[in-house]
Parts: structure tokens; C-alpha cells; sequence
């Protein structure tokens, strides 16, 4: 029946293993041929795991990013680092992490450091990829070897082999090029290395290629679409069978083009809906296998088996041997295993699936299928009985929460007057200068910091003594801003670990997971909360930090909140109800928050929506609906307060044209943005838009260690003055400052109150 397979499997391991091997190895604390053993033993770890399946993905485990090992494998290695004589997986790093001109040691003919591969999001995921690098005189040539020692070492070991690599036009759609390029023009030079590897892979035994081509998902103009006419039916004399692998999505308009590549296979991601699937059902040509993706690869719900047999077994039955079933997509995207999980209490853990047992359920339904289902009966009812558990739960189902939500209404939204009558106000009771300084939130989290949390969290630190050493911290950080002469002080966020965790922990409706790692990007890991049911907030959560604060100083304190739409995107969230409800009950809980702050003083609260752009749908079609519940969440969290109590907002991105005006509809009183790096031509966008409300054009990049000097700010805030009125502009760092030291934030803040004061005095308002 069914043929079993899997799209890839987390490389980083139970424990994190790959992580803490390759930081040995960047330290200097390990060898080459260590890191190179830890890889091995994972990846035969990773392939006994999947030993029920049909075939397992080979090429899924990387050192850093699979894309940087395509980019490697293609021989499309950036110019800079040609002339590296070391070993081939230093020179890798190299493009992966970059080299500082100290490090870069003799090994490279080259002067000077070499800079780190761009990183951007892996579509809609949280998963960052290195940006293949083009230019109009790219070329490709073959560098197989790491795959094909691969390979051969899965064939050793009896593994069905199945190699999966992304596709040559996703390859080139999520490329950049240099010079401003068309990568599609070097299509012609890339397709005769695919081919070439595809038939040294069949020439190694190889029966199946996994090419992935998410991009089949989005919106293709047409140069697009015929190229992957032109790219597949190039393709199509290799001696492999290739299954094309789509998701992230439905495939609507390209269902056609989709279905009748010269390929021998189609992979569909059936996780959001199954609207693609009948119209597949009746384009696909009879002799093409259809793989169906049954199992969501990107969040941690267990799958309702009966529910997916009722609809399966039909489909089962039309397609019989040219059925295959498989996670929607690679399980990169979540954690390795729920065995490892020792706090999460035993309801919940019923409820969940990682990657190990998302494979148990794909085993299940293919048993069900062949044998059915009387065979599985056991693995059924115990299915059967966690669907129930977590849909009648009332840990889920709040009904004063659902009464709450349904009780929203448009008004709770707006603020009692517009910008232009709130304005005022605001500036009469804060008294603030032209050019205002201030900053993002966070100030540098010491290890003394870090470890009072930690300290407090395994019991060593009574809760007082834990309060104590916070308070500590708030009254340096205080008194540092009020010694460098800021306008607007913050608290520093040194209670803080994580802007989304710390709140989710004081949420009821979240859970934290003690091992549930997913890879961000090389040694990076993130362990996103699981929202798994109706939000409450039993108490204020950083009241009493602000009050304490506040009282520390003459000056406005500023609030801190995480935004709702940030704390749902950056979490694994329910599937049960829409994403926009999980929003609107979060939005409730800051609105709680907010009004709470207010009450006690704090009138300058900054609500942070750093992950307001990342939730924008794959496709341009669906941007709207996504803004418009987005920001409608925002203004019910921030807007209940009076008119003299001043909103921030703050993003850390730099894309905002083509979404401002969503942005400006937040209607914040103040949008604090990252635009250092871009010398200020980001404003363009608020200029042309005719932007209405203050803005803090980022002036101090906090990812990099320089210090911006007084003039190099002065001539920021010029360029910005150009674009922006002076009097709504801000003068604030990029970000928070959590991750830099205090001997470099105090100068470099120093640097811009100093540069605030010349542009004040040069200012005639
Ligand atoms: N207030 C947060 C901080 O300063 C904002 C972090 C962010 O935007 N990522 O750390
Ligand atoms: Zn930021």
C-alpha cells in the first residue's frame, strides 16, 4: 500500500549535540575530525529513527544551513573566500559566521576579514538560511562529494536512500543578485550541474531524488512558471526519479503546472487545508506518484488519526501504489522528541507529537491503510482518547475568555482622539526637548544578570533575594541614563530572558517545554512557547518593575510590553482556531497590562511588535486579510488609554514600503525602526507615504561593536530631518541593547544625547 517517507528530520539532536560540537570546534576546543564524528553519528542516529519508513532523506543534515551546502555544492562559493587554503569546511563556516581581519589567520592568501553570507527567514518559518550570492557572471560546477560520502555512508548502513535538495529554481528565486542581476538568466548554466548530479546519483545506486520547490506555493509571474517547464524537462533524461516536493502552502494557480512537469512524483503539504488535493487527484497523470504531506511538520499538535484515515482511505483506495504519505514538510521545523520532555505534565504531553512521533503516527496510518485499522486499534484509541482530552479540556476552553473576544468591539481600538489632538497633550505632560532621546528597552544582560535568573529559577535565590538583586540593576540602569542625560528612561528588561517567554510565563494558556529546541540558524536554537489554550493574564506582569523604576527617577519611565502578534508568531500556536483569535485573546491580556501600567503612572508605554512583518502570508493575495487582524490586535492592546499617555512601538526590520500603511493604522504615537545601516533611505518610504505620527529612526547598530560617533549620528538625524519634520523625530538605537556590553553602550549613548544637543541647538522650532 502507501509508500512511507519523510522530507527531512532535525540535525541538531536530543541533546543539542550538533550545537555545543560545533561551538567546541569554532572555540578552538575541538577538532575537525571530532565535529566530523559528531555529524556522522547523528545522522546514523537520525536514519535508525526513521528505519520504518520507505525512504529517508539524505542531505538533510548540515554543519550550518542545507542552502549554504547547495551554494557549496554548486560551486557557487562567494568570490571573497576563493583563495582559503585550509580545510573545505573551515572555508564553509567562513561564508557562514564571517571572519573579523584578527581571526582570519594565515591560512587565507586574502587581507582584511571576509564577510558572513547574508541570513534571511527560510520562507514563513523561523528558520534563517544563508542567501545564495549571484552576479550576471555566476557559474556553476559540481563539488559532489560531501553528498555522495553521504549517501554511500546511509547505503552502508542498509538505509533507503533518498536524497532531497532543493530544487534549481527555488535555489535561484531565494538567491540575491549582487549586481542587480536576473538569477533566472542563469538558469541555463545551472540546470546541466543538476543533471549532472542526478545521474551521479543514480550512477550510485540511487533510485529517488527529493527536489524541493516551495516556491511552486507562491505567486510565479510567468518567466517563472516557464522556467520550471524548461528546468524539469531538462531534467527529465536523468536516470533518477525525481519527486518534486511543494509546501508551506496550497499550490492553487500552479496546480496545473505543478502537475504536469516531466517529473515522477508530486509531494503536496496538506497541513493548512486539502484544496489542492481533488483537482491534483484528477490533473496528475496515472503514472506519477502522489506523496501526500497528512502530517503538520511545523507545529506540535498530535494529528487526529481517524480523522485523517476517514478522509485518506477513499484517496487510499484510488491512487493504491502510487500513493505516498509524509510529514507536510522537512521536521526541521520542530523538535526532536517528546521523550525528552520530563516537566511538561502528562495531559499535555497527550496532546503533543515532535518529530520522532509525528513519524509514529505516519507509521500508524500506513499500517491502517494496509492492514486497516483493526490492527492498529490500541494506537488508535489512545489517539482517539488525547483528540478528546485536549478539545474538551477547560485548561483550553476559557469560556470567559470567549466571552471576552466576542465582547470586542471597534471602539476598543481607538484612542479618544486623533494624533494631531493627542500630540499636544503628550508634550505637555512630558516636557520632552526636540529631538528626544531614548532607548529600545533592554539594557546589556550581564552574567551576573543571567545568573541570578537562573539561580532564582532552580531555587538556589530565595524569591527576595532574587527581587533584590533585579532591583538592584533597575536603580544602575536608572541612574546610568539619568548620568548620560536621556529623556526617556526605560527599566533594562534584566528580569527578562526572552521578550516572548517572559510573558508567556505569567499567561495562562501557555506552556513552556524543557527540550523543545528547533534550529534558528548554525549553533542557534529557539524554544518557542506553546500556546495550547485560551489566554489569560491572572495578574500584572511588569507593574511592579515600573513602578519601581519610575520611582527611581524625575523623568518619564517607559513601559515594556511584547506585542500580541509578536508573542503569537514567535510561539508554536493552536490549530483548533484561527491564528487572528489566538491574537485577539493575547491582545486582551496586554490591554489588561497596559491599562495597569497607566494607572500606576507610567504614561510613555512601548508596545514591541518585532514580529509583525514575519507573519505576512507566502502569498502578496493574503497580506490584507493578515494586516488588517494584526493590527486591529495591536490597537486593541494599546488604545484603551487616555490621550495624554504616549504608545510606542518598536520594529527591528527594515522593510516597511510595502506595508505602511498598515503600519501607520497602528496610529502608535511613536514607531521607533532599525535604519542605521541604511543610511536613513528607509525613510524615504514614511516620507513618500507622508507618514503622520513621530518616528526613532534607529542611529546606533546595536548588532555590531562600533561605537557611532557624535558627528556620524548628527549627520544620521540630518538625512533623516530631510525627510521626516525634525520636531517628530526621536533619537534612539536600533534595537535593545541586551546583547552588547556597557562599556560600548555608555559611549555610544553618550554619543547621541551629546548629538541630540547639537541638533537641538542648530534646530530653530
Ligand atoms: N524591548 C526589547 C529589547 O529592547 C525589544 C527587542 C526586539 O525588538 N527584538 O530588548
Ligand atoms: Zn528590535
Amino acid at each position: 500500500m502507501a509508500i512511507l517517507h519523510n522530507l527531512g528530520f532535525p540535525r541538531i539532536g536530543r541533546q543539542r549535540e550538533l550545537k555545543w560540537a560545533l561551538e567546541q570546534y569554532w572555540q578552538g576546543s575541538s577538532t575537525l575530525d571530532a565535529l566530523e564524528h559528531t555529524g556522522s553519528t547523528l545522522r546514523q542516529r537520525h536514519w535508525q529513527d526513521q528505519a520504518g519508513l520507505d525512504w529517508v532523506p539524505v542531505g538533510d543534515f548540515s554543519f550550518y544551513d542545507q542552502i549554504l551546502d547547495l551554494s557549496f555544492l554548486l560551486g557557487n562559493v562567494p568570490e571573497r573566500v576563493r583563495g582559503f587554503q585550509g580545510a573545505a569546511l573551515d572555508n564553509y563556516f567562513r561564508v557562514a559566521r564571517g571572519r573579523s581581519v584578527q581571526s582570519d589567520g594565515a591560512a587565507c592568501g586574502c587581507h582584511g576579514g571576509v564577510a558572513a553570507g547574508e541570513m534571511t527567514k527560510w520562507f514563513d518559518t523561523n528558520y534563517h538560511y544563508i542567501v545564495p550570492e549571484f552576479t550576471a557572471e555566476t557559474t556553476f560546477q559540481l563539488n559532489a562529494e560531501r553528498l555522495l560520502a553521504q549517501v554511500a555512508e546511509a547505503q552502508a548502513l542498509g538505509v533507503a536512500v533518498k536524497p532531497v535538495l532543493v530544487g534549481p529554481l527555488t535555489y535561484l528565486a531565494i538567491g540575491k543578485a549582487k549586481d542587480g542581476s536576473d538569477p533566472l538568466a542563469l538558469l541555463p548554466r545551472l540546470l546541466p550541474v543538476y543533471g549532472e548530479l542526478l545521474e551521479k546519483l543514480a550512477a550510485h545506486g540511487v533510485a529517488w531524488v527529493q527536489l524541493d520547490e516551495p516556491i511552486l506555493v507562491t505567486e510565479l509571474v510567468p518567466a517563472w512558471q516557464q522556467a520550471f517547464e524548461q528546468a524539469y524537462h531538462q531534467l527529465k533524461g536523468c536516470r533518477v526519479r525525481i519527486l518534486l516536493a511543494t509546501y508551506f502552502g496550497q499550490l492553487q494557480e500552479n496546480r496545473y503546472l505543478a502537475a504536469h512537469l516531466p517529473v515522477a512524483g508530486l509531494h503536496l503539504d496538506l497541513s493548512g487545508n486539502k484544496d489542492d488535493l481533488a483537482p491534483i487527484i484528477d490533473l496528475l497523470p496515472t503514472h506519477k506518484v502522489l506523496s501526500l504531506g497528512i502530517i503538520n511538520g511545523r507545529n506540535v499538535w498530535k494529528t487526529d488519526l481517524a480523522a485523517t484515515l476517514d478522509w485518506l482511505e477513499p484517496v487510499a483506495q484510488k491512487l493504491g501504489q502510487r500513493l505516498w504519505l509524509a510529514p507536510s514538510c522537512s521536521l526541521l521545523h520542530v523538535p526532536v522528541d517528546l521523550n525528552s520532555e520530563t516537566v511538561l505534565d502528562a495531559e499535555l504531553l497527550s496532546w503533543l507529537a515532535f518529530a520522532q512521533q509525528k513519524l509514529e503516527e505516519l507509521q500508524i496510518i500506513g499500517q491502517a491503510l494496509r492492514d486497516g485499522r483493526e490492527s492498529v486499534r490500541a494506537e488508535l484509541e489512545a489517539n482517539h482518547q488525547a483528540i478528546t482530552s485536549r478539545r474538551r479540556s477547560t485548561r483550553v476552553h476559557q469560556p470567559s475568555v470567549q466571552t471576552a473576544v466576542a465582547g470586542i468591539h471597534p471602539a476598543m481600538g481607538e484612542r479618544q482622539h486623533s494624533y494631531a489632538v493627542r500630540a499636544p497633550k503628550q508634550a505637555a505632560l512630558l516636557q520632552l526637548p526636540a529631538y528626544p532621546t531614548t532607548t529600545i528597552g533592554s539594557f546589556p544582560q550581564t552574567a551576573e544578570i543571567r545568573l541570578a535568573r537562573q539561580r532564582f529559577k532552580t531555587g538556589q535565590l530565595s524569591a527576595a533575594a532574587y527581587e533584590d538583586a533585579m532591583k538592584a540593576e533597575i536603580s544602575r540602569s536608572v541612574l546610568a541614563q539619568e548620568t548620560l542625560g536621556l529623556d526617556v528612561l526605560v527599566h533594562g528588561e534584566a528580569e527578562r530572558n526572552d521578550m516572548v517567554e517572559y510573558f508567556g510565563e505569567q499567561l495562562q494558556g501557555f506552556a513552556f517545554s524543557q527540550a523543545g529546541w528547533v534550529q534558528s540558524y548554525g549553533s542557534r536554537c529557539v524554544k518557542p512557547p506553546i500556546l495550547f489554550g485560551d489566554v489569560q493574564r491572572p495578574q500584572p506582569m511588569t507593574v511592579a518593575w515600573s513602578r519601581y523604576a519610575a520611582a527611581q527617577t524625575a523623568k518619564p519611565m517607559k513601559g515594556m510590553l511584547t506585542g500580541p502578534v509578536t508573542m503569537l508568531n514567535w510561539s508554536f500556536v493552536r490549530d483548533d482556531q484561527p491564528r487572528s483569535v489566538s491574537c485577539f485573546q493575547l491582545a486582551l491580556a496586554i490591554r489588561e497590562e497596559v491599562l495597569d501600567l497607566e494607572k500606576a503612572g507610567i504614561r510613555v508605554i512601548q508596545i514591541d511588535e518585532a514580529a509583525l512583518r514575519e507573519g505576512l502570508p507566502l502569498r502578496k493575495a493574503q497580506w490584507q486579510a493578515y494586516l488588517d487582524w494584526a493590527v486591529a490586535a495591536f490597537r486593541l492592546a494599546a488604545n484603551g488609554v487616555a490621550d495624554d499617555t504616549q504608545i510606542h512601538t518598536h520594529m527591528c526590520y527594515s522593510e516597511f514600503n510595502d506595508i505602511l500603511p498598515s503600519i501607520a493604522a497602528m496610529d502608535a504615537d511613536v514607531i521607533t525602526i532599525e535604519t542605521s545601516r541604511s543610511d536613513m533611505e528607509l525613510l524615504d518610504a514614511f516620507q513618500d507615504f507622508a507618514y503622520p505620527n513621530d518616528i526613532g529612526p534607529g542611529v546606533y547598530d546595536i548588532h555590531s561593536p562600533n561605537i557611532p560617533t557624535e558627528q556620524e549620528i548628527v549627520s544620521l538625524m540630518r538625512k533623516a530631518a530631510e525627510r521626516v519634520p525634525a520636531e517628530r523625530l526621536w533619537v534612539n538605537p536600533d534595537c535593545g541593547l541586551k546583547t552588547r556590553r556597557w562599556e560600548e553602550v555608555l559611549p555610544a549613548l553618550q554619543n547621541m544625547v551629546k548629538s541630540a544637543k547639537i541638533l537641538r541647538k542648530e534646530q530653530v522650532l
